[in-house]
């Protein structure tokens, strides 16, 4: 960015206290990751203390409107953090460091994504976490979704990570797997309009700046679409391969295409599509009904070469089960949509041993 715009931005920075200090932000060290791009303006203000947060929202907000204010300037995103951001925020857009393992302990990482929002992926992204936990497998999930970060309230965990060295974060633990969301970062209704570079800063701080230990599988949910956002972070993240979700409905529309031609582009292996509301299970009599012409993903996958993985029906009790903070697959196991979650688990599992192979696994870089 210009050192002359940087300069401008910090000096209006400076009109804005750390009350408990009576010190500006920007003398107190507190302006970090400062990043500008075509009068898009993206910081974050290192709190230290997470307890601070809450005291901290109304300076945040009128550090933002300040900037906001100044002349050239479109958008502004600034984000609290008790954290010092990766390096990386700081150099420049798009360069990661060479060979940098970034999170060694873990042996792959699948993306579910979809071609549009609202069809379901995060449901299915933490039904099949839970179902790989239900093989025995140890696993992650990370909530990428920029857009609407709904897994921590669909896994009923609240309240912020913690750290105990000062620089990495736990992740957080519910249904036994372990849970990292953008969410933390930023407020969930927070209209996320970042631009790659901060997205990919985010992102690549909730890999390698979370102590993810040994884990089987890390899902991760990423944002809906095909974007831009969407291409760079398949390029970015190690991704061992992918799962597309998709509604019947949507199979018409060229979107799962798009998802799937993403990925080839890119070279990651796409697992295979999961027809989600697939049809209508009703809650009295448990019939179904065929709302949409149903199938549609099977023959999509198969015109497409890509393997359909499975049909999830539209049912109230996956809704109500997930949105509740209790995933069907943990609060029903028995039941036989947490038995279709276990049929797509296990595919996709024998998948990713596919890709493994003998090897020791993928060495995970950020290239
Ligand atoms: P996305 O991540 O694609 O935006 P979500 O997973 O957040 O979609 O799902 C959108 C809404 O639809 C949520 O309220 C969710 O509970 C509900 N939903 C998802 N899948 C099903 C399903 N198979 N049956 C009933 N409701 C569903």
């Amino acid at each position: 960015m210009s050192a002359q715009l940087e300069q401008k931005v910090l000096d209006t920075l400076k009109t804005i206290k750390d009350p408990a200090k009576d010190v500006d932000i920007v003398t107190a060290g507190m302006v970090i990751g400062l990043q500008s791009k075509d009068g898009h303006i993206a910081f974050t203000i290192d709190i230290a203390d997470p307890a601070r947060a809450k005291e901290f929202e109304p300076i945040r907000k009128a550090a933002e409107d300040a900037v906001h204010a100044m002349d050239g300037v479109l958008s502004v995103t600034a984000v609290l953090t008790a954290e010092r951001p990766a390096q990386p925020q700081q150099q420049a857009p798009g360069v990661a460091p060479q060979d940098q393992a970034l999170m060694p302990g873990v042996k792959s990482i699948v993306a579910v994504s979809s071609g549009k929002g609202g069809v379901g992926k995060s449901t299915t992204s933490v039904n099949l976490a839970l179902a790989l936990a239900a093989k025995g497998l140890s696993v992650g999930l990370l909530d990428a979704d920029i857009y609407g970060p709904s897994i921590p309230r669909m896994l009923g965990i609240t309240g912020q990570p913690v750290s105990h060295d000062g620089k990495t974060l736990e992740p957080m633990e519910n249904h036994g797997i372990k849970c990292m969301s953008i969410g933390f970062l930023v407020e969930e209704d927070t209209a996320m309009i970042w631009r790659g570079p901060m997205v990919m800063g985010a992102l690549e701080q909730l890999m390698r700046d979370v102590n993810w230990g040994e884990l089987d599988v890390l899902v991760v949910d990423m944002p809906p679409g095909t974007g831009d956002v969407q291409l760079t972070m398949a390029q970015k993240v190690p991704l061992t391969g992918s799962v597309i979700v998709s509604t019947p409905q949507d199979i018409a529309l060229l979107d799962t295409r798009k998802g799937l031609n993403m990925f080839r582009k890119v070279e990651i292996p796409v697992f295979g599509i999961v027809e989600n509301m697939s049809y209508f299970s009703c809650p009295h009599c448990g019939e179904r009904t065929d709302v949409f012409s149903h199938g549609g993903a099977r023959e999509t996958a198969e015109a497409q070469g890509a393997d359909f993985l499975g049909e999830i029906p539209l049912d109230i009790k996956i809704r109500e089960t997930s949105d509740g903070g209790h995933p069907i697959v943990t609060s029903h196991p028995d039941s036989e949509h947490a038995k279709a979650y276990a049929g797509i688990a296990d595919k996709v599992w024998a998948k990713v041993e596919d890709q493994l192979g003998d090897s020791q696994g993928p060495k995970i870089v950020f290239d």
